[in-house]
């Protein structure tokens, strides 16, 4: 089976790319995309572990994106099959590294202020890669009990409103896509149930406005849609000639209850998922 949607260590992943690789392989994971957050440091060496567990690894980001929707709505956008060394997008992939760990002392220096036992030196191993997120300052503020659960460290602090919130710095779908289409790959709306439409056909209209602003396809298979969602987008993407892509969302111990391949237990995205994404990304760019 295919899994086009992971972390690891490289962003808020809790397994490193070989050791989720490894994991991957007792899921029969056949076919893995690595999407770090705004990171491809992870795609290498997810490649090289393949080779060893004969998984096919490929390129991946996951890129948040600056977009006017229903609250609480978010758009994140995965990019796949792009040339991981292509400078267009490596440019905009440092601006959005450093933005992340600006962010992550501005949270640090608020949480300080706030009188919390926290310091910068205690997030230098995180920034060892590059993208750091939240929920590294959430893990630190369970390791320092000063909540007890991830959970909690977003309901109380971390969460847009909350007093220790720093808002991410985010490109435009423009700017997202065009460091994408730069590089070789496939634009793909990530999770779609995350932009907030209440609606199947509002969200459909929105698709095709990106799609026409660049979008190559939908995560049609995703751990948090029921199936009458995935056949839905599905039937969409074949109608409107995009692309269909899928993956678990792993994390680890960020999102525990979800496992590589089979999401939260009964997912499984066929090959046929993956051989489908080449011929799209042959047609794309030959
Ligand atoms: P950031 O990119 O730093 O804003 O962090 C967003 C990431 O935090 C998401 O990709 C999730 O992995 C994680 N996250 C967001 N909300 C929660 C939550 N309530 N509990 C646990 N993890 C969360
Ligand atoms: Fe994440
Ligand atoms: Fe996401
Ligand atoms: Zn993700």
């Amino acid at each position: 089976m295919v899994d086009l949607h992971v972390h690891t260590t490289h962003s808020d992943g809790s397994y490193s790319p070989e050791a989720l690789v490894a994991l991957a392989s007792k899921y029969d994971v056949n076919v893995l995309g690595i999407t770090d957050h705004d990171e491809i440091s992870g795609i290498n060496p997810a490649m090289q572990a393949g080779n060893h567990y004969q998984i096919k690894v490929i390129s991946g980001v996951e890129l948040s994106i600056e977009y006017n929707l229903p609250e609480p709505g978010h758009f994140h956008l995965i990019g796949l099959l792009f040339d991981p060394v292509n400078p267009s997008i490596n440019k905009r992939l440092s601006w959005l590294r450093e933005a992340r760990r600006n962010r992550a002392f501005e949270i640090i220096n608020k949480l300080s202020a706030l009188g919390y036992p926290v310091s910068a030196e205690e997030i230098e191993d995180d920034l060892k890669y590059g993208s750091i997120g939240r929920p590294h300052i959430a893990a630190l503020l369970v390791k320092k009990k000063v909540v007890s659960t991830i959970a909690e460290a977003f309901s109380k602090l971390l969460r847009n409103g909350k007093p220790a919130h720093v808002p991410k710095k985010k490109l435009s779908f423009a700017e997202a896509v065009k460091a994408v289409h730069d590089a070789g790959g496939l634009a793909i709306m990530a999770h779609p149930n995350s932009l907030g439409f209440k609606t199947y056909p509002e969200l459909g209209e929105e698709i095709l406005k990106l799609q026409k602003a660049g979008l190559d396809g939908i995560e049609a298979y995703y751990s948090r849609h029921d199936r009458y969602f995935t056949e839905w987008l599905i039937k969409f993407a074949e109608k409107h000639n995009l692309a269909v892509s899928g993956g678990s969302d792993f994390h680890g111990q960020a999102k525990p209850d979800i496992l590589p391949g089979i999401g939260t237990g009964d997912m499984n995205i066929p090959v046929s998922v993956y051989e489908n994404l080449i011929k799209f990304h042959i047609k794309k760019y030959t």
